[in-house]
């Protein structure tokens, strides 16, 4: 390698994370052509033209390409059906139109995975603090804390089901700014049948964030009613340059639709403003992109192994989402990291990342983001609060070669801020 000067070192741990991750791509390439086989097959079966990929404009009534690929994206994650939209301004966003569109006043909703995802904390009220949020709509939240293993603790959940009367049930698949495992597909089907067992009519509500396309398949085809995501993760493929989906049983989607835009105009309007090629495309991709972060997560995980760190998940751990964390255990490693990482990154790498106070998040936030597309993280990317244990979660890469060489930029990084030996 020619073109980055890394360290010799670090290029014979390169090679050695190389041949020691050959058999785990190999499981990675079998997933990622199921999976894009299952999206081509969509398309086809939607029987997708060149006029979908058009323009609507003010209303947008009758937009086919929205329509379409509405019943794509349901295809795509074995639902009934699905809205997928440019609209939604981000993920949580997504997440809080289909709990506003199910929930009522006086509904209870209970978290199964401890507590939730950092933004969504104020979409529930949890905090107390948030105007506007299902709290203020009289809609009560309670949640069961995790194992001390990081696992659901199912007998709880089934106990606290069982006389609660709930009339939701929440799931965060990944992991989030937590060292938690994510939840595999087994373990959702486990969660969902737990709950099904003891209150038949409770709403599964799984945030699917970063597992799209990570597994055969997805939470509705083992017992979730609904799930919702981002655009500018997973399913977006890298192309998406904003957006959301949500998918589920038909009656669930018809309410979120309700308040997506107005009840009784639902998903009849909504103008797609030339993006509907931008969507398209993105979700095409998806499965090899999905491959290609995951094999960076892998490699990481490998890398980092060999120099002597704790990363989890390990590289050969099945895996639910395309997150690695690095427990790199003080605030400089942490920061040459990102730095580091930042300088490998196609857009922006001459910029010099420091922590800061990011809204919607307690603790300083340190992000290497030289991404296409603001915030992706599809796109690699790290994101590291400065708490203990300071660990960075790494995710995306469009492609393998320039992740990987991502990853070997921040390692050079902390060498040569002098945090790191080897
Ligand atoms: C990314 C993410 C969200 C949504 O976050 P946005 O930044 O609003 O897109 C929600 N839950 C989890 C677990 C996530 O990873």
């Amino acid at each position: 390698m020619s073109f980055f000067n890394f360290d010799e070192r670090l290029e014979a741990l390169d090679k050695k994370a190389l041949s020691e991750v050959a058999p785990i791509f190999e499981y990675v390439e079998g997933i990622t052509e199921y999976n894009q086989q299952k999206v081509l097959k969509a398309f086809i079966d939607n029987r997708v033209s060149e006029a979908d990929l058009g323009i609507s404009t003010g209303y947008g009534y009758g937009d086919s390409g929205r329509d379409k690929l509405d019943s794509i994206m349901a295809a795509c994650m074995g639902a009934e059906d699905a809205l997928i939209r440019h609209s939604f301004a981000s993920g949580t966003h997504t997440l809080t139109v289909a709990l506003f569109g199910i929930l009522r006043p006086g509904d209870k909703v209970l978290c199964l995975t401890g507590r939730p995802y950092d933004t969504i904390v104020g979409v529930f009220g949890i905090d107390g603090e948030s105007d506007g949020s299902l709290r203020d709509f009289g809609i009560e939240y309670n949640e069961i804390p995790l194992l001390s293993d990081g696992t659901p603790d199912i007998n709880s959940i089934k106990s606290e089901l069982s006389w609660g009367k709930y009339k939701m049930a929440y799931i965060q698949r990944s992991r989030g700014y937590s060292l938690r495992p994510s939840l595999t597909i087994g373990k959702i089907k486990e969660l969902c049948e737990a709950v099904k067992s003891v209150s038949p009519d409770t709403v599964i509500m799984v945030d699917n964030c970063y597992g799209e396309f990570v597994e055969k398949e997805e939470p509705c085809q083992v017992g979730a009613d609904i799930i919702a995501g981002s655009l500018i993760k997973n399913p977006g493929g890298g192309i998406a340059p904003t957006g959301g989906y949500i998918a589920g049983k038909k009656k669930y989607i018809e309410m979120c639709a309700n308040r997506m835009t107005c009840a009784g105009v639902g998903r009849e309007v909504g103008a797609t403003l030339g993006h509907n090629r931008e969507l398209y495309m993105g979700l095409f991709s998806a499965p090899h992109v999905v491959g290609e972060a995951l094999k960076t997560a892998i490699y990481s995980a490998k890398l980092f192994e060999l120099l002597g760190f704790e990363a989890t998940p390990k590289f050969d751990e099945k895996r639910a989402d395309i997150i690695e964390s690095i427990i790199l255990g003080n605030s400089e490693r942490l920061v040459a990291f990102c730095q580091g990482m930042q300088s490998g990154a196609p857009v922006d790498s001459f910029v010099i990342p420091e922590p800061w106070d990011m809204p919607g998040y307690t603790d300083k936030v340190i992000m290497a983001a030289g991404a296409f597309t603001l915030g992706s993280s599809i796109e690699l990317s790290a994101d590291a609060p400065l708490r203990p244990p300071y660990a960075a979660w790494l995710q995306g890469g469009l492609n393998f070669h320039s992740g990987k060489t991502g990853v070997l930029c921040a390692v050079q990084s902390m060498i040569d801020k002098g945090v790191l030996r080897i």
